[in-house]
Parts: C-alpha cells; structure tokens; sequence
C-alpha cells in the first residue's frame, strides 16, 4: 500500500501518522476515526502557492471547503494564507467562527438562497460567483437595496469535462452550473451584468471537472474563456482582472491513479493563461485556482475496528467494519476505490482476498472490493487511506450511526477537532408533540 505524507510503518510494526501510532489513536479516541496528517495538508498548500510565485502571475489558491469544513481546517487554511470557497450558510458560518477573513471568501453555489445571499452580503463575503439570471438579479436587488456594490465573477461552462485521464470538449454542455458559452448564454450575462446595480463583473470563472490527472482540458477552458474576455474587451471596453480557472486535481487513491503535481497543474495553466491572453492582447489577469480534493483527500485516513466477518465458500470472504457508508458515502455513490491496510500488523503478509463490509443496513454498503490483507481478525484496526475530502463533509446518521471523531496529528500529537456524536446528539432536534407523552400502554 502506498504512504502518503508522513505515514510510516513503526518499530512496532504498526501504522504510523504524524509521529502517531494509530493504534494508540484507536485506543484514545475510539473508531471510526478520521486522522488528518496537518503537516501534509500544510505542505500541499505551500507548494500550491510556491508553484503559483514562480509564474509571476497574481494568483490566489482558494480551498474549496465543501471537501472537508471544520472549524480547524478553516483555522489552518487562513493561517497558510489561502483564500476560501463556500458553497451554503453553514460553510460561511464555519468559516466565519474560525476567523476566517472574509474578504478572503468566495461564495459559490447554483441555488443560493435570497437568506444566504443577505447573510454573505451582512458578513462582507469578497466575491461572490454568479452561477445564474435569477442569482443575479436577486443578489443585484439585494445588495443595491443595502448600499452596497459587490464584486462578481459569473460561472460559465466552456464546454469541457473532465475526469481522470479524459476530457472532453462538446459543443453544447448539459450542466446544472453555469452560463453556457455554446448556445451564447454567457455573453448574455456578461451583458447583463454589467448594467446591473448592485454588483461589479471582474471576470469569470468555470470548474471542469474533478479527479483529474492531465492538464488539456484545462488549457482548452482557458482559451475558450480568453475569447470572452476578448470580446468583452472589444464590445464594452471593460477589461477584466481576475480569472478563476476551478479545482479538480486529481489524487492518488489506488496504484492506477497517477495524479501531477501541484507545481505541474499551475505551470500548465499560467502557461495558457499566459498564451491565451497575449495573443490577444490582454494583460494577465490575477489567476485563481479553487483545490479542494487535492488539499486534504491524500492526508485523511479512517480507522476502523474489525467486527464480524463471512466466508461464502468458494465465493468471498467479508469483514465487516463499525463504520461504512455512513462516513464513507463514496463507493457507494460514485463505486470509488481505496487501499487499505490492517493499522495494527502493517508488516505481516498480505495472504488473503477480503471484501470490507460497512454495518449499514444496505448492500451497497462496502467500503472496498477484493483487497489483500494479513488473515483479519476481530479488534484489528483497518486503516482506509485518502478519505480526508468527501467524507466527514458528505457523512450522515443513517442507521442512526454518530459520525466519528476526526483528529489532526503533527509531530506525535494528536488533537481532537470534531468530538464523536453521542447517542444524545442523535436525538437533539427530535421532539415528541405532546398529545403524544401520555405514558405508553396507558
Ligand atoms: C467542488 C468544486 C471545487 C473543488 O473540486 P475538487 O475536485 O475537490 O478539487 C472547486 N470549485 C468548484 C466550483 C467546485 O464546485
């Protein structure tokens, strides 16, 4: 199995992550348990922007925080001095009770509602990405009718999509984001927007995709754009100063995927952006890239205890887990793969084929097919690598499951950043109506 970060097998022969035996984490904290290598998150930050200083472009690395939002990683990403996506109320609430900047805050979403609009404008969000008419007529009122004059990008959809190794480049794109650029919608709103009070147009934006692993799609969106800006150039004499180019760099889950650098993803955009907007004679514009994925998926880790299993002769053998899709929608929702070994004896042979269970009330719910591990027993400690984007944020109480504890570990320390749910916290916001509290039976 691949050692992401600072993973390492220990003297004990035991699994090791930020200095910290994840045993004794099990111990501690009880599974499942999400750990976040901080030291690794840090490190791909850092060498986002690295790359990003390199170029000589003005830029701005923007985690896109639906992949994982806690109150400690929004801490850790204002103190890298990254800038912050949030796509709901909740995610600017977080973001705003960890001390996030709010200047440094992008609001995005397809269906932001007039509430959520109101509280991003009394808040002073920076920007906000204008996904739609209705969005920007509405935000436009809004902020008009408070004073206020508030910088935009609009969403567009350059007629890319990309995934893993692929992209593709149609004419039409059959999207729920975004102004099309094909059939024209996006010149339309550039038009618009521009005469609407109540907001400032400084560029666009797209997202083509996620989990991807070559940089093509990425140039043809930005040329695709390049022309807007062009046009917007020629028709209105507005030139715009920002560009932002979307997230998606892919991970290495499993040994097929083969992910680029973070220096790699840049390069080749301030390449095109460079290109694209020179040839027409533009000024680079500030660059802005949103990684979400890439930031934290590699340097979260779930430990889970082995319960039950079953052999089906001939068939498959099962273990099944005290956790599943529950904080792991993910094999369920889009049959994505992980590695996995066992925390506890990270150096013994991996002689058997086993299929991990979760112990939810679905059979869809596996966590992975056919992986190799050392014969599996009760109480061994299954460590799943890369579940730190996408999980904790896509988790749920189904079966009634309290979401696990989640840990950052650095230099042989361990500290709590999402306590576990308990069984009280289940039951919160149930209430009883009243004519329902006679005593049962009675
Ligand atoms: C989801 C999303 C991202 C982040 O995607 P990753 O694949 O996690 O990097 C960035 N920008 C937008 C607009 C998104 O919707």
């Amino acid at each position: 199995m691949y050692l992401h970060g600072t993973s390492r097998i220990n003297e004990k022969g035991r699994l090791e992550i930020g200095g910290c035996d994840t045993v004794d984490l099990a111990e501690q904290f009880g599974t499942p348990l999400y750990v976040y290598d901080e030291e690794m998150i840090r490190d791909i930050c850092r060498a986002y922007k690295q790359a990003f200083a390199e170029t000589g472009l003005r830029y701005q690395v923007a985690y896109a925080s639906k992949a994982f939002s806690s109150l400690a990683m929004c801490r850790l990403v204002a103190e890298e001095g990254l800038s912050l996506d949030v796509v709901s109320a909740g995610e600017l609430f977080t973001a705003a009770q960890a001390g996030f900047p709010v200047e440094r805050i992008h609001f995005h979403g397809n269906n932001k509602s007039p509430d959520e609009l109101d509280y991003a404008l009394q808040m002073g969000v920076g920007e906000f990405v204008v996904d739609n008419f209705y969005e920007l007529n509405l935000l436009g009122q809004l902020a008009f009718g408070r004073g206020q004059t508030v910088p935009i990008l609009l969403r567009v959809t350059p007629g890319v999509e990309a995934h893993t190794h692929e992209y593709i480049s149609t004419g039409q794109q059959d999207s729920k984001f975004g102004f099309d650029v094909a059939s024209g919608q996006a010149k339309i709103a550039i038009e618009t927007a521009l005469r609407t009070k109540g907001v400032k147009l400084g560029g666009l934006h797209s997202h083509i995709g996620s989990q991807i692993f070559e940089t093509e799609g990425f140039a043809v969106a930005i040329s695709r754009v390049a022309e807007l800006y062009e046009w917007t150039s020629q028709e209105f004499a507005v030139n715009f100063d920002r560009l932002n180019v979307g997230g998606g760099f892919g991970i290495r889950y499993i040994a097929e995927d083969q992910p680029l650098r973070p220096k790699d993803y840049v390069r080749a955009i301030a390449d095109a952006v460079k290109s694209e907007f020179a040839v027409r004679g533009l000024d680079d514009p500030e660059v802005i890239i949103e990684p979400g994925r890439s930031i934290v998926g590699a340097a979260g880790t779930t430990l889970y205890t082995v319960g039950s299993s079953k052999t089906i002769p001939g068939i498959r053998k099962y273990i099944a887990v005290d956790g599943g899709m529950s904080d792991n929608p993910r094999p369920a929702l889009y049959q994505a793969e992980h590695e996995a070994i066992l925390a506890n004896r990270a150096r013994e042979a991996a002689e058997e084929t086993v299929s991990v269970a979760g112990k939810c009330c679905e059979s869809g719910d596996m966590l992975i097919w056919d992986l190799q591990l050392p014969p599996a027993e009760s109480s061994d400690i299954l460590a799943v690598t890369c579940t730190g984007a996408y999980n904790y944020s896509m988790a749920s109480n189904y079966n009634r499951l309290p979401r696990p504890a989640a840990v950052f570990v650095k230099n042989g320390r361990a500290d709590l950043i999402i306590r576990r749910e308990t069984l009280e916290d289940l039951i919160r916001n149930d209430l009883l109506p009243e004519r329902m509290t006679a005593e049962v039976g009675k």
